[in-house]
C-alpha cells in the first residue's frame, strides 16, 4: 500500500517551474531514496510536499488529498520533514528543541513519554538535554533534528541530505538509525541524498531526479547495478 502518491507535481520559484510533472510513490513501511545532482530539484520536492511551497498536481498522503492542507495540518497527519542543514534552534536547549517538535501534540504525558523514548534511543541527546543545541557536534545536531521530527509522531519522515557536512562514519551511524527506525518502529522514510552509494545500500526503492524530472526508478539494488547511475552518481 502506498502511503504517498505524487502525480504530475509542478513547483518552482516565481514564474519558473523547477519540477516538471514529477510522479512517484512511497510504499508504506519502506525506505525510499530520492537521488540527484545539485540543483536537480530534490529540496523543492520536499518543500512542496510539506506545503512550504505552492505546487500543482496531486499529492495524496494516507488517503488524504494534501492540496488544501496547511503545513501544520500535514504535520498533524503524520508528514514530517527534517530540513537540509538540520534547522535546529541553536539558542535553545536540546530539550526545548524536542518540545518544539511536539507542537502538534496536545497530551503532556505523551510528550514526556516520547522524550524519554528518544533519549533512550539517542543517549548523547539525553546527556546533553540541558545544553544549548548550538554547541552540539554536527552528528549530534542531525540526531537532534531527527529526534525533534520524531516528536510529532510521523508516519512518513522526509530527510533532506542528512549526510551533509558529516564525516563518513557519522553518516553511516545516521543511516543505521534510519534502518532501525524502519525495521523496529515501522517508520516509512523518504531520504534525499547526494551520497548515492550509501543511500542505495539502505533504501528499498530509489528515484533519480534530473533537472526536475524523474529519469530512473526501481529497486535500490537494481540502481546500484545500473550503468548510467553508476557513471553519474556512484563514481564508477
Ligand atoms: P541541492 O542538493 O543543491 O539542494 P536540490 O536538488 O535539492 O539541490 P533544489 O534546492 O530543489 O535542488 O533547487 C532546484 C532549483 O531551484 C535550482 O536551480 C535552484 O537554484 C533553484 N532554487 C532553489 N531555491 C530557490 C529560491 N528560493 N529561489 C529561486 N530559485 C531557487
Amino acid at each position: 500500500m502506498n502511503i504517498l502518491t505524487v502525480r504530475d507535481l509542478c513547483a518552482g520559484y516565481g514564474a519558473t517551474d523547477v519540477l516538471h510533472k514529477v510522479s512517484f510513490t512511497v510504499e508504506q513501511g519502506s525506505i525510499v531514496a530520492l537521488l540527484g545532482a545539485n540543483g536537480a530539484g530534490k529540496t523543492t520536492i520536499l518543500r512542496a510536499l510539506s506545503g512550504l511551497l505552492p505546487s500543482r498536481g496531486l499529492v495524496e498522503f494516507g488517503g488524504t488529498d494534501l492540496r488544501q492542507c496547511s503545513p501544520a495540518r500535514r504535520v498533524e497527519l503524520g508528514l514530517a520533514q527534517i530540513p537540509q542543514g538540520r534547522g535546529t534552534f541553536g539558542d535553545f536547549t536540546v530539550e526545548e528543541n524536542l518540545a518544539i517538535g511536539a507542537y502538534t501534540i496536545n497530551s503532556k504525558r505523551q510528550i514526556k513519554e516520547d522524550m524519554e523514548r528518544w533519549y533512550t534511543a539517542f543517549p548523547r541527546l539525553a546527556e546533553r538535554r540541558r545544553q544549548q543545541s548550538g554547541n552540539l557536534s554536527g552528528g549530534e545536531q542531525q540526531m537532534l533534528a531527527l529526534a525533534r521530527a520524531l516528536m510529532s509522531r510521523p508516519k512518513l519522515l522526509m530527510c533532506d541530505e542528512p549526510s551533509l557536512g558529516l564525516a563518513p562514519a557519522i553518516t553511516e551511524q545516521i543511516f543505521e538509525i534510519f534502518k532501525s527506525l524502519n525495521h523496529d518502529h515501522g517508520m516509512t522514510l523518504l531520504v534525499v541524498e547526494q551520497n548515492a552509494d550509501l543511500t542505495l545500500q539502505f533504501a528499498h526503492t530509489a528515484y533519480v531526479l534530473e533537472a526536475g524530472d524523474i529519469t530512473v526508478s526501481g529497486p535500490a539494488s537494481d540502481l546500484l547495478r545500473n550503468e548510467a547511475v553508476q557513471q553519474s552518481y556512484l563514481g564508477v
